[in-house]
């Protein structure tokens, strides 16, 4: 990683102009809030890619009229990023899958939205390099909410 002082709100902020059109051309409420002082350090092109994929499968995996809603909240010592979404869910039986490589739910359905199963994959490597940690919650029919918080000091 490239380790750098950066702030996570810049970060977030870049991503919301980059797939806020995709959000709004689905029909999906995007919404952003962001709490205290979120500067940390971390390598910048990968917290990118991260809130990227997180927030792409909030938008790929909720119906038109749902809501994704970002949450970024500097603390003390950490930084956290909650993805809410109100879309299709995982189930119980699915969820310790999700994060391998080439893994997806349901096969014929998401056929047709043209991933590979490597987004949650790279995204929980990339968290990891970063001494981060990534949690899931979820109920079918009802939503998901990806949760990672970051140290804002480099770890040893
Ligand atoms: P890509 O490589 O393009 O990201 P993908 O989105 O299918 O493809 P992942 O991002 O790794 O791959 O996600 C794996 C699977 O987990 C998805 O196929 C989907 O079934 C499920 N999933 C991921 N995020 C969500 C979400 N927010 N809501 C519901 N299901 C999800
Ligand atoms: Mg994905």
């Amino acid at each position: 990683l490239n380790w750098h002082t950066t702030n996570f709100k810049t970060i977030i902020e870049e991503v919301f102009d980059l797939l806020k059109e995709k959000a709004k051309n689905k029909g999906i409420h995007l919404d952003l809030v962001i709490e205290g002082d979120t500067t940390l350090e971390g390598d910048a092109t990968r917290l990118k890619q991260i809130a990227i994929n997180l927030i792409n499968n909030a938008i790929a995996y909720t119906p038109t009229g749902g809501h994704v809603t970002v949450f970024l909240k500097g603390r003390e010592n950490r930084v956290e990023l909650d993805v809410i979404d109100t879309g299709v869910g995982i189930s119980e039986s699915e969820l310790p899958r999700i994060f391998e490589r080439f893994y997806r739910v349901d096969r014929a359905r998401s056929r047709n939205s043209g991933g590979t199963g490597l987004g949650l994959a790279i995204v929980k490597h990339l968290v990891e390099a970063h001494s981060g940690i990534i949690s899931v919650t979820s109920q079918v029919g009802k939503g998901t909410t990806f949760s990672i918080e970051f140290h804002k000091e480099r770890q040893q």
